[in-house]
């Protein structure tokens, strides 16, 4: 089976970000049957319907045989080493990973979105998304480039290169 190609979006806003990050993409080079392809630069952002401090977000691109549900449930668990607790919608979360895009595949079902579905609304997402895949297109939706020139009255700050 040849490997996909797969964005990664990580998002945190609690305790040391940048250093859990740093650790999620680790974690995202160790799993099996999957490469760490690149990574974006890390972004800060002010919490979009979310709760507390800033986030530190970044994108990974990652080439991967594993299918999607078994993929979602290995960010899950990366997520839980890092003591993701889930209080309430929206709370504050020391790790957020989300499965954006895995090469064209378009999946409705119940605890699956593919493309993710706010991916395209959002420029903590596509603003990293575009460092990595400008020309990219999302299934349905058209390109990484002309979503985030959409997105620019939301405030983020790219922080460094990574
Ligand atoms: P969140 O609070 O944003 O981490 O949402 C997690 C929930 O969204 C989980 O129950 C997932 O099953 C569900 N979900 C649906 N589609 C996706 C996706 N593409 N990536 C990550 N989580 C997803």
């Amino acid at each position: 089976m040849s490997a996909e190609r797969v964005f990664v979006g990580l998002g945190a806003n609690l305790g040391d970000a940048q250093t859990t990050l740093a650790a999620a993409l680790q974690e995202l080079a160790g799993l099996r049957d999957t490469r760490l392809v690149a990574v974006s630069s890390f972004y800060r952002s002010a919490p979009v319907q979310a709760q507390g401090p800033d986030f530190v977000n970044a994108v990974a691109e990652l080439a991967t045989t594993l299918e999607p549900p078994a993929l979602l449930q290995a960010l899950q668990e990366i997520e839980q080493i890092h003591g993701r607790e889930r209080p309430y919608h929206h709370a504050p979360r020391t790790l957020d990973l989300d499965l954006l895009l895995y090469g064209q595949r378009v999946v409705h079902e119940a605890g699956l979105t593919l493309p993710h579905p706010r991916l395209h609304e959002r420029a903590f997402v596509l603003q990293p998304l575009r460092e990595l895949a400008p020309e990219l297109v999302m299934p349905g939706l058209g390109t990484v480039a002309a979503w985030a020139a959409c997105a620019t009255g939301q405030p983020i700050e790219k922080l460094s290169a990574e």
